[in-house]
């Protein structure tokens, strides 16, 4: 990868990135790729592609790709629970669930209301245990990835998983509620809406809402970021703050006050990302067929 393929926009991204260091191609061959997560106690990832119905691992130690589950209900977003458990969104089963280490899949979170969600789409978890994840209809708009149903929900939002396993609905003045991720301190609730797939108006942004003391509900919802290219999906956090978010041409990373620090340039829209590896210093992407890694100066909060 030449360096051109970064875009730095403010001289703090040059410290950041490793101009020599190229974009990893690690795997290839998949439809949509999303869901990255790395587990450092196996030094693995893995992640989905949604429309083949399939869960992939990619394997640090060896490189080798491998399918870890097939058919796996549409999954989409993945994240690590502080236990080292693996926390998956499933469109198909319209659910969230968790794979015990003895291996069982438990469902954390299927219905709201008396109604079954939409189709959850990513998930977080917040340092008290809660899981938090959001719940737009793309699972359900058509039969691609997942099975097209009507909406039971009053729209798409946010919701919080209490440790006690009670549910609650703690953002909902989103178009379509994507990506999230806290910040360090989990002060402040970052979510990408992608409204603009149904809502030509809807401008693709990053909203910031201020995390209640107690931790259990969100308020002072603002447009943190907005995106120049394509749409912004997934998104991670590094340690000083700063954002890293998928959009249209790759990668875009923003300082905590919302400026555009720089890009890494992809071929091909990326719609998630993690950091991972043993530093938490690669930065890992699914990119619409492929799966690419680049180190970066910064780690990940987690
Ligand atoms: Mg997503």
């Amino acid at each position: 990868m030449a360096a051109s393929d970064y875009e730095i926009h403010d001289a703090r991204f040059a410290g950041m990135i490793f101009e020599n260091a190229g974009i990893d191609v690690l795997w290839s061959g998949g439809r949509w790729c999303e869901g990255p997560t790395y587990f450092p106690a196996g030094r693995y990832l893995v992640w989905s592609d949604i429309p083949n119905d399939r869960v992939l691992r990619w394997d640090e130690a060896s490189g080798h790709v491998a399918t870890f589950e097939q058919p796996c209900r549409n999954q989409n977003g993945h994240t690590r629970d502080r236990q080292g458990r693996l926390v998956a969104c499933e469109h198909r089963s319209r659910s969230v669930t968790r794979i015990e280490h003895d291996g069982t899949r438990t469902v954390v979170a299927d219905g709201f209301g008396g109604r079954r969600l939409n189709s959850p789409n990513d998930v977080i978890v917040r340092s008290d245990d809660s899981i938090w994840f959001t719940d737009p209809s793309y699972g359900i708009d058509s039969d691609y990835e997942g099975d097209a149903a009507p909406m039971e929900q009053d729209g798409r939002h946010v919701y919080r998983v209490d440790p006690s396993g009670a549910l609650t609905r703690v953002v909902s003045d989103m178009v379509q509620p994507n990506g999230l991720a806290f910040s360090p301190d989990e002060t402040l609730l970052y979510v990408t809406d992608t409204g603009r797939t149904h809502v030509p108006d809807c401008a693709p942004r990053i909203r910031q809402y201020r995390v209640a003391a107690d931790g259990r509900s969100v308020a002072d919802g603002t447009d943190f970021v907005f995106c120049d290219a394509g749409l912004f999906d997934g998104l991670r956090v590094d340690a000083a703050g700063n954002v890293w978010s998928s959009a249209g041409d790759g990668v875009h990373c923003f300082a905590p006050d919302g400026t555009l620090l720089g890009k890494i340039r992809t071929g091909e829209p990326v719609a998630n990302l993690c950091f991972g590896g043993p530093k938490r210093n690669r930065l890992f992407l699914c990119a619409t067929s492929t799966l690419l890694s680049v180190y970066v100066n910064a780690r990940g909060v987690s």
